[in-house]
């Protein structure tokens, strides 16, 4: 069943809200195979959102966004991005017939987003700046411009629908686990991700997790308690210093006796080489993050016994085929079409 049919009673959903889908949601949840008895919790779970359409989470809120544009009667879209909001919101504008305008940060947008966002026809511009500046930008354009609907994640719609992912992993497995691991950038997904756990609890259909956020070592404002001017990080989707949803975010950690912690883009590489390699799931740095967030916690001594943990992988690691080009070895043996050759190669 499409996202916005199976979720609609949670969801900003009348009769004239048109529903579609791309696919979008019910991503896989899997068990950890490996990894989890290094870090000695009960279970863990990566919930894969690199597998809905566009390749990140971001579906999950833009199908609601453009529903409601649709709704509304707007004919265009328009958004900052790191990279895959702008993916996603073309891929819906055009499935939709709408208008997409993206502005990006120059330079700082993995090639794989980029080339989506090409392919489903947006209108791309790229900005001298970084995405706090373009999200400066396309804030002021849409508040003048009553025609084009903003679909950044401070437009509310785009949390309702990421709400979604919550609720998946309580339906899946029957509870919330003990802890949520999460990327944070915007501060949009970790607000959704409370805040579906928050309903599901109110119908008494689930406990509560504790959220824990994390942020790249020089982008980390939360970490922080202050704006970075010039964020920096490998994982460029959460190169963010100043998040839209700064104060939602505060409130998931506080009200979930949760934490925030800031990780180095060493260990993001780490925990990017450490997920494909040990579980065979291939996610974006960004997303790693969670996965470097686990080791960095035990490293510290934190206790993981008797725990269900989910880490929420928000991309797919095809988007950024430079990464891997820049981080992994790629130590490849060439031969001759000889069945000997291979014999030695192997057995020797
Ligand atoms: C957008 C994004 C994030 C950050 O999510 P926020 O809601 O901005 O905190 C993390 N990982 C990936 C892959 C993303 O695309």
């Amino acid at each position: 069943m499409h996202l916005l049919e199976k979720y609609k009673q949670f969801l900003p959903i009348n009769d004239n809200t048109p529903i579609f889908s791309l696919g979008e949601g019910n991503t896989p949840l899997v068990k950890s195979n490996n990894i989890y008895k290094e870090i000695g919790c009960k279970e863990l779970y990566f919930k894969l959102e690199g597998c809905n359409p566009s390749g990140s989470f971001k579906d999950r809120g833009m199908v609601m966004a453009v529903s409601k544009a649709i709704e509304k009667g707007s004919k265009k879209i328009i958004c900052a991005s790191t990279g895959n909001t702008s993916a996603s919101a073309a891929a819906f504008g055009a499935y939709c017939g709408l208008e997409t305008i993206v502005l990006i940060p120059e330079g700082k947008i993995a090639i794989g987003k980029l080339s989506q966002a090409v392919a489903y026809g947006a209108k791309i511009v790229s900005i001298n700046g970084n995405f706090d500046q373009a999200l400066n930008l396309v804030k002021e354009i849409s508040e003048q411009q009553k025609d084009i609907e903003l679909v950044n994640s401070i437009n509310p719609n785009r949390i309702h629908g990421q709400k979604t992912g919550a609720f998946e992993i309580v339906d899946e497995l029957g509870y919330a686990p003990d802890e949520v691991f999460i990327p944070v950038g915007n501060a949009g997904n970790i607000t959704a991700y409370w805040d579906g756990f928050k309903i599901y609890n109110d119908l008494n259909t689930s406990n509560l997790p504790k959220m824990i956020g994390f942020q790249a070592k020089n982008s980390a404002p939360i970490v922080n308690k202050k704006i970075i001017e010039n964020p920096e990080t490998v994982a460029t989707a959460i190169r963010i210093g100043n998040p839209a949803s700064w104060e939602f975010a505060e409130k998931a950690l506080h009200e979930s006796s949760g934490k925030i912690d800031a990780i180095d883009d060493d260990s993001i590489v780490e925990g990017y080489k450490i997920i494909a390699s040990m579980e065979g799931i291939f996610a974006e740095p960004a997303s790693c993050i969670t996965v470097a967030g686990l080791y960095h916690l035990k490293k510290l001594g934190y206790d993981f016994s008797g725990k269900t943990i989910v880490c929420i992988l928000t991309g797919n690691g095809l988007k950024d085929p430079d990464f891997a080009n820049n981080y992994l070895n790629f130590q490849i043996h060439k031969m001759n079409p000889e069945f000997e050759e291979l014999k030695n190669f192997l057995l020797s």
